[in-house]
């Protein structure tokens, strides 16, 4: 049985043991008169799973682009490409040249330099979390961390940026009110304990109304290092999100050190970046924790094709015009109309998410079906993922690529009744 080609393609696929198993089943089967003998092999291709990890390929159409729980940024072509290259071995710590262990990652330490171009130094580690842990235990361990009352941020799942922050052995200085915080508060709070003083880029909520916070350029001016989380990890201004921090003008007003995801509207792997003064990145590069958040080759792979590579399907996005998406909306809805289905298109507006540009709403288009698809198309191969909204599902094409369209449309025809 193991040798019919595709059988022995899957076993290739999943692992002799798993095969077998599904061959022993269907072998059972057979004899206890549920299936004919020469059933066998179909049944038991038709038993074993498609791939070897159960992490299954999912089409957002929810309208929410960096989507935490679909991963967050999917990569591009050229980063998916790099992971691939890098998954064997790999020069990631060696230098081909002189035959010595090189500094790891070196070719993405170099892309973020060039990209931020007032960062000295950069690191990289597991994910933006572990950038501000690894920043307060190195420079803030039995110290004070001064920061806003305002910018002490949950960021989903229940976890708590004090609480991490606190869990490092640094102690939190609040400064402020929820709502209005001024330069004065934070010089008050300064004294030989100072570690650091934190701003926090209020990534998933925006406060508005009676407000007051102090920007990068003021705070750096206190002389404690200034570390600032700007979140997303734009490398550098946006033109469309122009209200959302990036490193670059972070480090120029002043910042002495820049935390930011690698997921989020980077566009890259899940990462945490640092970047900043030459000192400050060494002291963290060398601090024993350092090892225990180190990213590994595929990440760093991916981070550098992306960094360097071409646009971003994040970016991508980001740059479409609202006539073009509903153009395709209504593309989709004349298909589904072909096939009996009774679908409408209409504008709707679509949201950064994974914490970035809150409050900003992204001109988008929808395909809306009858809400019982919700369910369907979940559950459906692919899965789609939409939003309900006032007893429709809502199918925003702003996060799908174009080239998904297909499946897109297959995938509600397979769930029609
Ligand atoms: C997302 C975010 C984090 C956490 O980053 P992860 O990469 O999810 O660990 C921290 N701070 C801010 C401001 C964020 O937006």
């Amino acid at each position: 049985m193991l040798k019919e080609p595709q059988v022995a393609l899957a076993a290739v696929r999943l692992g002799q043991q798993r095969v077998k198993q599904a061959i022993r089943s269907a072998q059972q089967q057979a004899r206890d008169g549920g299936i004919e003998p020469e059933h066998v092999v179909e049944t038991v291709l038709a038993e074993l799973p498609k791939s070897a990890t159960s992490l299954r390929y999912v089409l957002n159409a929810t309208g929410v682009l960096l989507h935490t729980n679909l991963g967050r940024a999917p990569l591009s072509q050229a980063a998916v490409r790099a992971l691939v290259t890098a998954a064997g071995t790999t020069d990631v710590e060696l230098d081909l040249n002189s035959g010595h262990r090189g500094s790891r990652g070196a070719g993405a330490m170099a892309a973020l330099l060039e990209a931020v171009p007032p960062a000295q130094a950069a690191h990289v580690v597991n994910n933006g979390a572990a950038a501000l842990a690894l920043a307060a235990t190195a420079l803030a361990q039995g110290r004070e961390i001064v920061v806003a009352r305002g910018e002490m941020v949950e960021i989903g799942d229940g976890f708590r940026l004090p609480d991490l922050l606190v869990s490092t052995g640094a102690r939190l200085h609040e400064v402020g009110t929820t709502n209005r915080v001024h330069l004065e508060d934070y010089r008050a709070a300064l004294g030989p304990d100072t570690g650091f003083i934190l701003k926090v880029h209020p990534s998933n909520f925006v406060i508005s109304g009676f407000t007051s916070s102090v920007p990068a350029a003021e705070l750096s001016e206190l002389g404690a290092p200034l570390v600032v989380d700007i979140g997303s990890g734009l490398l550098g201004p946006h033109p469309v999100l122009t209200e959302e921090p990036d490193a670059t003008t972070a480090l120029d007003h002043g910042a002495d050190l820049v935390t930011a995801s690698g997921d989020k509207l980077l566009g890259g792997p899940q990462a945490g970046l640092l970047l900043g003064s030459e000192e400050l990145v060494h002291r963290l590069r060398r601090h024993p924790l350092a090892r225990a958040l180190r990213v590994d080759k595929l990440t760093l792979a991916a981070l550098e094709a992306t960094v360097r590579g071409p646009v971003t399907p994040t970016e991508h996005s980001l740059r479409q015009g609202q006539a073009e998406l509903l153009r395709r909306a209504e593309r989709i809805t004349g298909v589904l109309a072909g096939a009996g289905i009774a679908a409408t298109s209409r504008a709707t507006s679509a949201a950064v998410g994974g914490g970035g540009a809150p409050g900003v709403e992204l001109p988008s288009a929808a395909v809306v079906l009858p809400q019982r698809f919700a369910a369907r198309l979940r559950g459906g191969d692919p899965p789609v993922l939409a939003r309900v909204e006032r007893g429709h599902c809502v199918l925003d094409l702003y996060a799908l690529a174009a080239d998904d369209e297909s499946d897109l449309i297959q995938a509600i025809l397979a769930v029609e009744d």
